[in-house]
């Protein structure tokens, strides 16, 4: 097998079939063997069921059915793991990754590039969601030891190689844009106009998953969040030892009244705000450890069609 695509379909209907049309016209000239890898992440619409019909028409769609919606990057991992091709290209379902990038991604391959990635230049999306994205990879890149190109999401092509490496980490939550880095890999990116959702098509990535992504993303590449508390806790002992010997010094040699209710509400206030900030920090990693430590499979599959 030469080529296998994996796409991510989330209640996206009619749009696979769209999918599956613009794709051959890609592939079929090129003359390779390939196959496409649907992955239902629980889909409620006839997704499942459009699918299946496609497969019936063409086995080289496959689809691996997810027992419910696990979220876009389990369901990426799902597909890749059910993938044979000697390249891989993991592509939305929504149509807003558009086939016709597949020659460019892999004429970059065939220059040695074991991992080419689409950077989105413009994006038609509201105005808070440009800012998040946009911020994101900043906060990210700071934070985090492993860097991610800015704007470099899913749409990929990934070697043999980069997807084996994947397939061996076992973390739950799973940040693919970072692991792809972490693997370490010869990568470029190409530019991509991506063009906006179809006007029926509604965000399936909507503010929570996309927080919770983001989230995932910073805690499980970076501990920066945790030293910020040793930081914040040599500086506020600092100030607090100062002060401290301000109020002795006023207490003993002086005879100046102490006064200071506001004050000491406003200090009260500030650091049980940090303690319990802090306390939030060290809950995220806590989870995330708890949730390693319970070594849950990463998906279960429904059904699993044309392997
Ligand atoms: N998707 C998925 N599971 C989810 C959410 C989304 O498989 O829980 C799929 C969805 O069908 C689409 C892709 O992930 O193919 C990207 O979703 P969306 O278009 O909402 O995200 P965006 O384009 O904003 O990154
Ligand atoms: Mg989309």
């Amino acid at each position: 097998m030469d080529l296998s695509i994996v796409s991510p379909v989330y209640n996206e209907g009619e749009n696979v079939k769209r999918l599956y049309a613009g794709l051959m016209e890609v592939l079929l000239p090129l003359g390779i063997s390939f196959e496409i890898v649907f992955v239902d992440d629980g889909s409620q619409d006839e997704s499942l069921k459009i699918l299946k019909k496609l497969h019936d028409e063409d086995p080289r769609v496959k689809i691996v059915s997810l027992s419910r919606n696990f979220g876009l990057q389990v369901a990426l991992s799902a597909g890749l793991d059910a993938t044979q091709g000697k390249i891989v290209i993991t592509m939305d379902s929504d149509l807003q990754d558009e086939p016709s990038y597949i020659l460019k991604l892999i004429e970059k391959w065939k220059e040695g590039y074991e991992c080419v990635y689409a950077i989105r230049q413009k994006r038609h999306e509201t105005f808070l969601r440009t800012f998040f994205f946009e911020s994101f990879y900043k906060v990210f890149n700071y934070l985090s030891e492993v860097k991610i190109p800015a704007n470099a999401g899913d749409f990929c092509l990934m070697d043999r190689k980069i997807v084996d490496a994947l397939k061996l980490l076992p973390e739950r939550k799973r940040f693919i844009r970072g692991l792809r880095m972490w693997v370490g890999c010869r990568h470029t990116g190409i530019p991509q106009d991506r063009p906006a959702r179809p006007k029926e098509t509604s965000i399936k990535q909507g503010f929570k998953k996309l927080f919770n992504m983001g989230f995932d993303g910073v805690f499980s590449f970076s501990y920066v969040p945790l030293r910020l508390a040793i930081v914040m806790g040599i500086l506020s002992s600092i100030f607090g030892f100062i002060l401290g010997l301000k109020v002795l010094y006023e207490k003993f040699f002086t005879t100046k009244p102490i006064v200071g209710w506001t004050s000491l509400m406003v200090t009260i206030i500030f650091f049980s705000g940090i303690i319990l900030l802090f306390l939030g920090i060290i809950g995220e990693y806590l989870c995330r450890i708890y949730d390693e430590t319970k070594a849950r499979p990463l998906y279960f599959v429904k059904e699993k069609i044309g392997f």
